[in-house]
């Protein structure tokens, strides 16, 4: 086992994909940095296991700008079909709505989160794994960082610690759904192309992205109908699947592999303390419906690389900080917002509630102009272009 660094500018906790994204955007400053990860190799499941992401062209930007995107091997999407299961209501989206060459694209977490690990460690960025955040001590000028290592406490002195550990440990705010994702990989006939279905059920949302000629399916039940699905035989799971999903997307011929992943909206009042800051899940964990939570941990990583970047004799002092908090307080609280909505009025099956549904997707069909803004406000979030 190296010996652990003692000393470091910023202590980023968390090796996934929002704190490696983090680590590679400082890694041109003139700050040392030090990432802790917990598990022993990083960011194999992240904190909630393995699952399909839809990547924003905005997000492509970033990670084009920390030089990851051209060792990614993601599915693009150039359409998205917009429905709801038995009843009126539909949109299509497609790169016109959007101005940009594609959608978005597909990628398996994991891939993506190896991925920025390996330039992390090519950057001879230093990563500390089998690392686990204990507690922050903080001082007027230093952070105290002690944590457990393989067993041992150790201590490391930071400047400033961000914490990216995937889950918000002190939430202020929040929701509890009182429903779970089944997320699955199917085969199906004919094999997926470029096409993503979002349909909305009386169960929940159901997601269905191309991942590599199959289709990557995150579908929000009630914990009772998830809990039986889950138990169910492949052939039971792909009929109920392909009633829940139409025919549009072709038939489900198999299913590959399926988890559950439990659903809550857990977010911080403030992503600042003294000498600390929060991104990605860490400051907020969203509902998985319309794929906005990593989209927006990326752009919270650029943004506070930005902050530090600008002034990195003052990396962790309260105004590089406020800042930073500033910048990114909009586009939070609209994602959460629409997050919450989709995740809320477009679930259950009252009359009225599908009514509305319909309507909305009709309108957002019928005009241009409120279609392109909801697409361009899914791409890009509440903020400027990276
Ligand atoms: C079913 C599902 C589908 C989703 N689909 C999408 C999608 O399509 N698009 C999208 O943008 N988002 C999606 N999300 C959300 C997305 O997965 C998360 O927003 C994203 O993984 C957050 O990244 P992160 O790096 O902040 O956290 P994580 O990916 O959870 O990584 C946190 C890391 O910190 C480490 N860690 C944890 N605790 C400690 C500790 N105490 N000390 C040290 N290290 C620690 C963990 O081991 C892990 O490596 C989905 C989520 C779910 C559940």
């Amino acid at each position: 086992m190296n010996p652990a660094p003692e000393r470091c500018d910023i202590a980023v906790v968390g090796g996934g994909p929002v704190g490696a994204a983090l680590a590679l955007a400082l890694a041109p400053a003139p700050v040392s940095i030090v990432l802790l990860e917990r598990s022993a190799a990083a960011a194999r499941e992240g904190s909630a296991g393995s699952r399909p992401i839809a990547l924003s062209y905005s997000s492509r930007l970033i990670l084009e700008r920390l030089g990851a995107w051209s060792e990614l091997a993601p599915t693009p999407i150039r359409r998205i079909q917009v429905s709801q299961s038995g009843r009126f209501g539909r949109t299509v989206i497609d790169p016109h709505d959007t101005g940009t060459p594609e959608l978005g694209y597909v990628i398996e977490y994991r891939e993506l989160a190896q991925s920025l690990m390996e330039i992390v460690h090519r950057r001879a960025i230093p990563v500390v794994t089998s690392a686990q955040l204990q507690s922050v001590r903080v001082n007027p000028d230093r952070a105290e960082l002690s944590y457990l290592r393989e067993g041992e406490a150790r201590v490391l002195q930071a400047a400033c610690v961000v914490h990216a550990e995937g889950s918000v440990r002190d939430a202020t705010h929040g929701r509890d759904y009182a429903q779970e994702a089944l997320v699955a990989l199917v085969d199906c006939e004919p094999a997926a192309g470029n096409c993503a279905f979002e349909r909305f059920t009386a169960d929940g949302p159901l997601a269905l992205l191309p991942l590599a000629g199959r289709y990557a399916v995150v579908w929000v039940c009630s914990e009772r109908r998830a809990a039986a699905l889950a138990l169910a035989a492949p052939e039971a799971f792909l009929h109920d699947l392909q009633s829940a999903a139409g025919s549009r997307a072709g038939r489900f011929t198999a299913l590959r592999s399926l988890s559950r992943a439990p659903l809550a909206l857990r977010y911080r009042a403030s992503r600042i303390a003294p000498r600390e800051a929060y991104i990605g899940n860490a400051a907020q964990t969203l509902h998985p419906v319309g794929g906005q939570g990593l989209n927006l941990g990326l752009r919270d990583a650029w943004e506070l690389a930005r902050c530090i970047r600008a002034d990195p004799g003052s990396a962790g002092s309260a105004p590089v900080l406020e800042r930073f908090a500033r910048a990114r307080r909009l586009d939070m609280v609209a994602t959460i917002r629409i997050t919450d909505l989709l995740a809320t009025l477009f679930t259950g099956d009252n009359p009225l509630t599908a009514a509305a549904r319909g309507a909305v997707m009709t309108a957002l069909d019928l005009v241009s102009p409120a279609r392109r803004f909801f697409a361009r406000r899914m791409t890009f979030g509440a903020s400027a272009l990276p």
